[in-house]
C-alpha cells in the first residue's frame, strides 16, 4: 500500500468543504450519482467511437447499496473507470487553474462564506461531508487491473492493488455522525428522486425492505433491488420520438396536478450554447399567479441533473405562470443562486426561451385562435406586465394581448381594431380609469359613438400605466380618449366660434372650480353629456399617479 498525501489546495478544498456546506450535505449523492453518469456517458461515446472499445460490453447501470447497520453505501457504476494514475490526479489534486487561484484568495472569514463555494464544483469531495472514510475500487475499461483508494479525507489517502470483475467504479462510503442520517432507504429514495430522477441510466437501490408477513404476522425483512429514477430524461429526446402522451405524463409529474396543460414548446437547441427547453402553459392559471411571494415552476438541471426549481432567474416575472424545464449542456453542476444572476450563459438561454414562448404563442394565435382564447382568459394580464417590463419583446407582446371593445365581441386584438378603423380616423383609441361598465357608459365615448370609431376598454387596473408608456402600434398612434390630445383628432371646424360664445362660461366655471383644476375647454367630444373630466397629455391621471405609488415608483 502506497500512502500519498492531498495537493495542498485539496486540504483546503476539504477543509472547506466539511466547515462550510453542512446546510445541504444530502447533495453528496447527486455529486455522486453525476459522476457516475460522466463515466457511464465517457463509456458510451468510447464504446461508439473508439475500435478499442467497441467489442467492450457496455450494460449502463448506477447502483447504490445501503446496509443500515454498518451505516455504508456503495455508489456503483458501470463507467469508463478510473486506472491507478487517474485516481491519483482525479482524486487526489485539483485540475482547474480557476479553482486553485480562486482557493489561494480565499482567507479567514470569507472561506466560511458558503455562497462562495458555489463557484467550483464540489463534485466528489463532497462524499467527505458525510464520510470519515471513503473508499473507491475502479477498473478502467479496458485494463485488467483494479485499484482501491482510501482516504479519511484529512491529509491524504492510500493506493493499493484490488480486484473488480468489470470495468466501472465502487464508491464505499462509512457515513459519519451526520451522515448517518443517510443509512435511510426512503431517505435515499427521496434524494434520488430529488436530483437524479432523469440521469438517462437506470439508479437501482439494493436495501432491506420490511414487508409485513401476514401468515406469520410479523414484519419481516427481505433484501431487494429496485429501480428509484425514471431514468427518462423524456426531454433529451428528439420531438418525433414522442407523443402527446409523453408530454402530458411529464407534465403530471412536474406538478403533481392531474390536468393536462394548454399547450407545450419543446426545443432544442445546439451550437454555440447547448441546452434543452420544455415549457408548458398550464390550463388555468396558477393560483398566486398574483401573489408576491408566487412559486416558480421552472426546473433547471445541468446535464440532466436536477439543480433547483425555485430560481426567479429562469424567465422573467412576467412568464411566472409557465411550467417546465431547462437543461443545460454548459453550466457548472455547482452553480449557486448568486451565480446565476450573472451568468452569461443562463442569460442567453432565457432571452431565447422568452422570444420562442412569445413566438409560439403568437404562431397559436393564427393557427387555433379558439384554443388562444382560453390562454388569453388565463393570461392575457401577466403579457400586459410584459409590456411594461420587457421592451424587448414589446411588438410581440402588443400583438398577443387581447382587448374588450365598443365594436368586437369578446376580445380583439390590435390588428383586428386595425384593420376596422375608418378611413378617417387618425388613431387607434382606448379608455381607460375603472370598470368595464362604468367605462362603457362613459360620456368620454360619446363622440366615438357618433362618428362610429371603435374604442377599446382597457378595464384592467394596470392598463394605465402600461398603456401611457406605449404610443405605437405598427406605425398608429394609441390614444387614450381621457387624455387632451385624442379630442384633437376630432376637431370639427365649427369650434372657433362655438369657443368665442362659450368664454363667459368657461371663465365662470374656471373661477368657480379654483386649484381644482387646470382648465377648463370647450370640447366636441361630447354629444349628449354636457362636460367630462380629462387629463393633460404630459399629465399622469389621478388614478394612475396611484397605481405608481403602489408599485413603489
Ligand atoms: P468533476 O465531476 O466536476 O470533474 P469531481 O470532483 O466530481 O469533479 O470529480 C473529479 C474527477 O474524478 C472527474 O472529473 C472524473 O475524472 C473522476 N471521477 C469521479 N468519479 C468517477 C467515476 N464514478 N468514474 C470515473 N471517473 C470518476
Ligand atoms: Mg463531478
Amino acid at each position: 500500500m502506497s500512502k500519498r498525501e492531498f495537493q495542498t489546495e485539496v486540504s483546503q478544498l476539504l477543509q472547506l468543504i466539511i466547515h462550510s456546506l453542512y446546510s445541504h450535505p444530502e447533495i453528496f449523492l447527486r455529486e455522486l450519482i453525476s459522476n457516475s453518469s460522466d463515466a457511464l456517458d465517457k463509456l458510451r461515446h468510447l464504446t461508439l467511437v473508439d475500435e478499442a472499445y467497441k467489442s467492450l460490453p457496455f450494460d449502463p447501470r448506477i447502483d447504490l447499496e445501503l446496509d443500515e447497520e454498518k451505516k455504508t453505501l456503495t455508489i456503483s457504476d458501470t463507467g469508463i473507470g478510473m486506472s491507478e494514475e487517474d485516481l491519483v490526479s482525479h482524486l487526489g489534486t485539483i485540475a482547474r487553474s480557476g479553482t486553485k487561484n480562486f482557493l489561494s484568495q480565499l482567507s479567514g472569514d470569507a472561506r466560511k462564506d458558503s455562497n462562495l463555494i458555489g463557484q467550483f464544483g464540489v463534485g466528489f469531495y463532497s462524499a467527505f461531508m458525510v464520510a470519515d472514510k471513503v473508499e473507491v475500487v475502479s477498473r478502467k475499461a479496458g485494463e485488467d487491473q483494479a485499484w482501491r483508494w482510501i482516504s479519511d479525507g484529512k491529509t491524504g489517502f492510500d493506493i493499493e492493488p484490488a480486484e473488480r470483475a468489470v470495468a466501472g467504479t465502487t464508491i464505499l462510503l462509512h457515513f459519519n455522525e451526520e451522515g448517518a442520517q443517510y443509512a435511510n432507504s426512503w431517505r435515499l429514495q427521496e434524494i434520488v428522486k430529488k436530483y437524479s430522477n432523469h440521469i438517462a441510466f437506470p439508479i437501482f437501490l439494493t436495501y432491506d425492505k420490511s414487508e409485513w408477513d401476514a401468515e406469520k404476522k410479523e414484519s419481516i425483512k427481505t433484501r431487494v433491488t429496485e429501480q428509484v429514477n425514471a431514468a427518462s430524461a423524456m426531454w433529451r429526446r428528439s420531438k418525433s420520438e414522442l407523443k402527446d402522451e409523453d408530454y402530458k405524463e411529464l407534465y403530471k409529474s412536474l406538478t403533481g396536478g392531474g390536468e393536462d396543460p394548454l399547450f407545450w414548446f419543446h426545443t432544442r437547441a445546439e451550437g454555440s450554447l447547448e441546452y434543452t427547453t420544455l415549457f408548458y402553459i398550464p390550463a388555468k392559471a396558477p393560483l398566486d399567479l398574483y401573489q408576491a411571494d408566487y412559486q416558480t415552476g421552472v426546473k433547471l438541471y445541468v446535464k440532466r441533473v436536477f439543480i433547483m426549481d425555485d430560481s426567479k432567474e429562469l424567465l422573467p416575472q412576467y412568464l411566472r405562470f409557465v411550467r417546465g424545464i431547462i437543461d443545460s449542456e454548459d453550466l457548472p453542476l455547482n452553480v449557486s443562486r448568486e451565480i446565476l444572476q450573472q451568468n452569461k450563459v443562463l442569460a442567453s438561454i432565457k432571452t431565447a426561451s422568452v422570444k420562442k414562448i412569445l413566438s409560439e404563442l403568437k404562431s397559436i394565435s393564427t393557427s387555433d385562435p379558439e384554443k388562444y382564447q382560453k390562454f388569453v382568459a388565463e393570461y392575457n394580464r401577466p403579457l400586459k406586465e410584459g409590456l411594461y417590463s420587457d421592451y424587448a419583446n414589446r411588438e410581440t407582446l402588443l400583438e398577443l394581448v387581447r382587448f374588450k371593445s365598443t365594436k368586437a365581441e369578446g376580445m380583439t386584438s390590435l390588428a383586428d381594431a386595425k384593420s376596422r378603423m375608418k378611413p378617417d380616423q387618425k388613431s387607434l383609441y382606448y379608455i381607460t380609469g375603472g370598470t368595464e361598465a362604468i367605462l362603457r357608459t362613459s360620456p368620454l365615448l360619446e363622440i366615438y359613438k357618433k362618428k362610429d370609431i371603435e374604442v377599446l376598454i382597457l378595464d384592467d387596473d394596470i392598463d394605465e400605466i402600461v398603456f401611457s408608456g406605449i404610443d405605437k402600434y405598427d406605425e398608429i398612434d394609441l390614444k387614450a380618449v381621457n387624455k387632451s390630445s385624442a379630442g384633437d383628432d376630432l376637431k370639427d371646424e365649427a369650434e372657433p366660434e362655438k369657443a368665442e360664445t362659450l368664454k363667459p362660461l368657461l371663465e365662470k366655471l374656471k373661477s368657480t372650480l379654483g386649484d381644482n383644476v387646470k382648465d377648463v375647454r370647450a370640447s366636441t367630444r361630447l354629444a349628449d353629456s354636457p362636460s367630462c373630466i380629462v387629463s393633460d397629455e404630459d399629465e399622469p391621471s389621478a388614478r394612475m399617479r396611484q397605481m405608481m405609488r403602489a408599485m413603489g415608483q
